[in-house]
């Protein structure tokens, strides 16, 4: 029996993880969190009664309903939960950079690491890297992406070159012109995957393809100049690797992310999870992305590398598309308060959590003014 602990359990990756569990055995579910999504939590925890819970926001009413499990709150109530729980294994599945501090404190205490926040890493980077190396605690990737190179690139010669995909995001056949005013509605009309809100916006803006080029680069240890992007616009190609002699091999499958879930769970065994596995038949199409397009993407290799303008552009979009979400700014804005954000960062080298965190809340501070501008 793998003991497990679901951080993020009420999000997209968090629900999808507990129906895959529903299919896998030896695994048990011992502690679970969630931000804010009660309800959900509730209905969560009254099915698999872990023995620890915990959120970022209090909730008495739980806490009272459910005396035989123990409680913690807060995003240290969090970290107590993992420190107690003594797991095997730690899902990530929150988003946002606050995912990282979780990540850290697994590095501590579980084996593996199954990680889908991958702002662990922008915001991390060498720091969350060495300390798994450090405690030899497996960070097996759960983005779609990564999780393909990850299988791509184990236990063979090294490839010259990557690549990820790119659906292409829900106003891939808009009008340049056109992309700046879309409306929520029309970026959240994700074309392929079904995900979390701030993802899919990600998509339509690059942003997402971005923060995995620099995923990729603290993963696999690959310069951004050797992580290329393309658009595949099923997305059943979701990554390759290139050799010296030119061949290529390419990770498919269907897109659904219950596959990769499922793997960083099993790997490296696989399991059947899906009913429906055919990929005969379906187009392999790779096509070049239209960098003028995709301000965001250009940004984010620009700065791939160096922490601290990282962390400045996660937090500045995390700001950004919080206010697109609410419709406060155009879409077109995302991208100007992450460039004047992080044009304010020049590289500081942060060497630890603390350090991360205070660069982190300075771009918050100085992003929300520039959202504040654009009204
Ligand atoms: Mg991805």
């Amino acid at each position: 029996m793998k003991r497990i602990a679901i951080l993020g359990s009420t999000g997209s990756i968090g629900t999808q993880t507990l129906s895959v569990l529903e299919k896998l055995e030896g695994f048990e579910v011992v502690a679970m969190s969630c931000g804010h999504n009660f309800s959900l939590f509730e209905e969560q925890i009254s099915k698999l009664r872990p023995r620890f819970a915990a959120s970022v926001g209090r909730c008495e009413r739980l806490i009272d309903k459910f005396s035989e499990i123990t409680f913690f709150s807060g995003e240290s109530g969090i970290e107590e939960m993992l420190e107690a729980s003594e797991v095997d294994y730690a899902v990530i599945a929150v988003s946002g950079a606050t995912g990282l501090r979780f990540s850290l404190k697994a590095a501590e205490v579980a084996k593996r690491i199954c990680l889908a926040n991958k702002e662990s890493l922008v915001c991390g980077g060498e720091l969350l890297m060495k300390r798994c190396k450090e405690k030899s605690v497996e960070l097996i990737p759960v983005d779609s992406e990564h999780s393909g190179l990850f299988q791509l690139i184990e236990g063979g010669i090294r490839p010259e070159k990557i690549f990820i995909t790119a659906s292409g995001g829900a106003l891939r056949d808009r009008e340049i012109s056109q992309m700046q005013n879309a409306s929520l509605r029309d970026v959240l009309n994700h074309p392929v995957w079904s995900m979390g809100s701030r993802v899919t916006i990600d998509s339509a803006s690059m942003v997402n393809k971005g923060l995995e080029i620099i995923e990729a680069h603290y993963l696999f240890g690959y310069e951004e100049r050797d992580i290329e992007t393309y658009i595949c616009r099923n997305s059943y190609i979701h990554a390759g690797v290139s050799f010296a002699d030119g061949m290529v091999k390419l990770h498919v499958g269907i897109p659904d992310m219950r596959v990769p879930i499922a793997y960083s769970l099993t790997y490296p065994y696989r399991e059947r999870i899906l009913d429906h596995e055919e990929v005969t038949s379906v187009s392999l199409k790779l096509e070049p992305i239209k960098s003028e397009r995709y301000p965001a993407l250009c940004l984010a290799r620009a700065i791939c590398g160096r922490l601290s303008e990282q962390i400045a552009f996660n937090a500045a979009d995390e700001i950004a598309v919080e206010a697109f979400a609410q419709e406060r700014i155009r879409f077109g804005d995302i991208y100007n308060i992450i460039e004047k954000t992080v044009s304010a960062f020049r590289d500081q080298k942060p060497v630890d959590y603390s350090q991360i965190l205070e660069i982190d809340r300075l771009a918050r501070k100085l992003a929300r003014k520039e959202v504040q501008k654009c009204y």
